[in-house]
């Protein structure tokens, strides 16, 4: 079985609709898939619907902005239902405050020259929230950079001029609204985080003291000594061990669905709870 447990639509801020994600996975030849928006399950209908015509295995899930000991970290929630009143209330507020922070992103680049970003950004937005990718997108079309990585190196990140911070989910709440929607927690991209050994550590003990359970061990933004080092921390801490591509669209060619590396030997995967 191909699995790939960590993919963007446009309900959040992927390009590709929940359907054509789900028939572009099949596609690939990937038999379970997880779409996993960012602080929205409004993707899943759709997408649980095309996959059923399709012939593949779709995992509900989600993936939740986290501020933990004043960092973003993402934590994934696999075979959530969305139907949970607790989850759905939690993802409101994040989503409150991405609206927030979206007019903010918007004020504050206007104050650096860029006008109308806001409304820019809006035009890439298909579901219900505003990332700051869309942001990169808009910049790059009115010329700002040539790419949306370098958008945000030069707009939307910490010291630039459309960075704003804030606070996301606390970690505790947002592993216990996971496990309440019957859903397991995973550690989404843990190499991605620029922390030390020792921050990381406590993450994973301060995830583990609250009920996380996974890490995701491979993932389209670890690299292969990325991928060997989570696996040691999967081992060590007892954390079921993920894959998934973090796939956004086919804008970014080096990334594909269900294109990953095999987990390394002595992992216990994520879905070998699963029924
Ligand atoms: P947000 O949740 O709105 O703060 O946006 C975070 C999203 O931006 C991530 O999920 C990535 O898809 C994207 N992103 C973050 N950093 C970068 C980067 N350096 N280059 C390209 N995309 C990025
Ligand atoms: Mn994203
Ligand atoms: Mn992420
Ligand atoms: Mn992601």
């Amino acid at each position: 079985m191909h699995y790939d447990l960590h993919t963007h639509s446009t309900a959040s801020d992927g390009t590709l609709s929940p359907a054509d994600l789900v028939k572009r996975a099949k596609q690939q030849g990937v038999d379970v898939l997880a779409l996993t928006d960012h602080d929205t399950t409004e993707g899943l209908k759709e997408a649980a619907l095309t996959a059923e015509q399709e012939g593949i295995i779709l995992v509900k899930g989600v993936e939740i902005s986290v501020t933990w000991e004043k960092m973003t970290v993402h934590i994934l929630g696999l075979g959530i239902d969305p139907d949970d009143q607790v989850l759905q209330k939690g993802l409101n507020g994040l989503r409150t405050f991405r609206q927030w922070r979206a007019e903010e992103i918007g004020r504050r680049l206007e104050k650096s020259g860029i006008e109308n970003a806001y409304d820019g950004a809006l035009k890439y937005v298909k579901g219900q929230l505003v990332s700051r990718t869309h942001f990169a997108r808009y910049l790059v079309e009115c010329g700002k950079a040539k790419n949306v990585g370098d958008v945000f190196k030069k707009y939307l990140v910490n010291n630039k001029p459309g960075y704003v911070s804030g606070q996301w989910g606390d970690l505790e709440d947002v592993v216990s609204w996971i496990r309440g929607a019957g859903g397991t927690a995973v550690i989404a991209h843990p190499a991605r985080y620029r922390m030390s050994a020792t921050k990381l550590r406590r993450l994973i003990e301060h995830f583990k003291a609250f009920g996380g359970t996974g890490i995701e061990v491979v993932s389209g933004s670890h690299s292969p000594n990325d991928r060997n080092n989570m696996a040691l921390y999967a081992k060590r801490y007892s954390l079921l061990a993920s894959q998934g591509s973090d796939y956004h669209g086919p804008e970014n060619p080096w990334i594909e669905l269900g294109k990953l590396h095999p987990l390394p030997s002595g992992c216990e995967p994520v879905w070998s709870a699963w029924s």
